[in-house]
């Protein structure tokens, strides 16, 4: 009996999910992921050193669509707190993820800020939100061409993105006052330290592949220097590239 109401369950899901989704309920399903992740920066308050995100972050995540960011046949999951494929083996973070590296950056509606790591566009286009200019790399060919077209499709005029190796920055564009990688690195890159404001921030997960990585974030002060304070632990993809 009890298998006969599980395969009802599933059946019942299988129908829900591949029915289409009206704009309407993309609205409602995002609403609940950003309520979601309130709740998980609450229970996760101890490392964040906060109980909620600026309000604009919050704002930002509400209005990003995410699920035209996502492959059509993820489409179902976009608005579930979890990162999801994107082909080329990457993946697009998970949104509580997303959301507190983008509110650890204190964005000023002025700043100019670099990406490394497009991969769909999702994390450039919320930082959009924020920011006056963002500059985003990609190493993969067909993801960053992909990302150009889906973002200026959606009218995020204030992104511009290049194929290339992030760990360089972009050295035409800097310094910047915030920097976002959103791949993982087994050090911080010295060239994007270099191109960080006096001032700026930068959040990046350091940490081997499929080893322990922790999400850092670092302050570059007036004479230079900087200084670290370890977030928590994450799980990245890892920075590629032949540096
Ligand atoms: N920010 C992305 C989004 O919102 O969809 C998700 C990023 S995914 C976790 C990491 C991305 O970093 C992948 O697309 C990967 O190809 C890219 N990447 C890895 N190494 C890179 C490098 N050296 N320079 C630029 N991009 C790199």
């Amino acid at each position: 009996m009890l298998r006969f109401f599980t395969v009802l369950k599933i059946c019942f899901l299988v129908l829900l999910l591949s029915h289409p989704v009206a704009a309407d309920d993309y609205a409602a399903l995002r609403k609940n992921l950003v309520e979601r992740i309130a709740a998980d920066v609450r229970a996760t308050s101890f490392y964040l050193d906060k109980t909620v995100l600026d309000e604009r972050v919050m704002q930002a995540m509400n209005k990003v669509p995410r699920h035209k960011f996502v492959p059509p046949q993820y489409r179902h999951y976009a608005y579930l707190n979890r990162p999801l494929p994107i082909g080329e083996g990457q993946t697009i973070s998970q949104p509580y993820i997303v959301a507190i590296m983008t509110d650890l950056l204190k964005i000023n509606p002025t700043d100019s800020i670099l990406e490394i790591g497009t991969g769909s566009g999702y994390q450039a286009a919320v930082l959009a939100e924020l920011a006056k200019q963002v500059y985003s790399i990609e190493i993969i060919e067909s993801l960053q061409t992909s990302a150009a077209k889906r973002l200026a499709n959606l009218g995020y005029a204030n992104v511009k993105t290049k194929l290339g190796d992030g760990y360089f920055g972009w050295e035409e564009h800097a310094p910047f006052d915030a920097i976002m990688v959103t791949a993982a690195s087994g050090q911080i890159p010295p060239p994007l330290i270099a191109q960080l404001k006096p001032g700026g921030k930068m959040m990046i997960p350091v940490g081997g592949a499929f080893l322990t990585q922790y999400l850092i974030l670092i302050e570059k002060r007036a004479d230079g220097t900087v200084s670290t304070r370890q977030i928590l632990p994450v799980l990245f993809v890892p920075l590629t590239g032949k540096h």
